[in-house]
């Protein structure tokens, strides 16, 4: 089976997933991209736009990214694009216990692509593949943390760092390093 149709069997668990629907609404956001991609990109959970579209990143957050990646140079159709959390909760933030349940689906997404690096976009993407370490982005962004044999890159969330100023900046030195990172062979 090709990556592409094993996402596709991901994406149709995560259609059918009772738990991923609890507490929240709209239409499943599996993630989308390039299934050879190096990169994935994670994010926190869907919003009203996307739970509307079924699509990752397509409101003012996701603008934001697009932007982001523009200006290194990444087209989003090079990389993957997903978040811990399947469903839009509202406008709350994701609990432990969806930010936890979400792993199964995003684990077998992150087995399927194999990327190089992971880069997290924010304290949410933080804790789902740091389950055990309370980390902070604002502590630990823009450092690469190498883990079983891959890159995880940590820094803010697009929603955050479009709000505040000092956040975007951070964002943007972040990702210029992230740009140099993703040049390495
Ligand atoms: N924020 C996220 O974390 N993911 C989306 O898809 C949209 C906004």
């Amino acid at each position: 089976m090709g990556k592409l149709e094993e996402l596709n069997r991901v994406a149709d668990e995560i259609s059918r997933c009772e738990e991923c629907k609890r507490d929240k609404s709209g239409l499943p956001v599996p993630g989308e991209g390039n299934p050879d991609a190096n990169v994935i990109f994670l994010g926190e959970s869907p919003g009203f736009q996307e739970s509307k579209t079924g699509r990752p990143f397509v409101g003012r957050a996701g603008k934001f990214l697009t932007k982001m990646l523009d200006s290194i140079g990444i087209e989003r159709k090079n990389v993957y694009i997903t978040s811990p959390v399947k469903y839009f909760p509202g406008r709350r933030a994701p609990t432990d216990e969806e930010i936890y349940h979400g792993r199964i689906h995003l684990l077998k997404q992150i087995e399927i692509i194999n990327p190089k690096l992971i880069v997290l976009l924010g304290n949410v993407a933080s804790k789902a593949m740091f389950p055990d370490n309370k980390m902070f982005v604002s502590k630990i962004h823009g450092k690469a943390i190498e883990k079983d044999g891959r890159t995880y890159f940590p820094t803010f969330h697009p929603s955050a760092a479009m709000r505040f100023t000092k956040m975007r900046m951070k964002m943007e030195e972040d990702f210029e390093k992230l740009k140099k990172l993703i040049e390495l062979p």
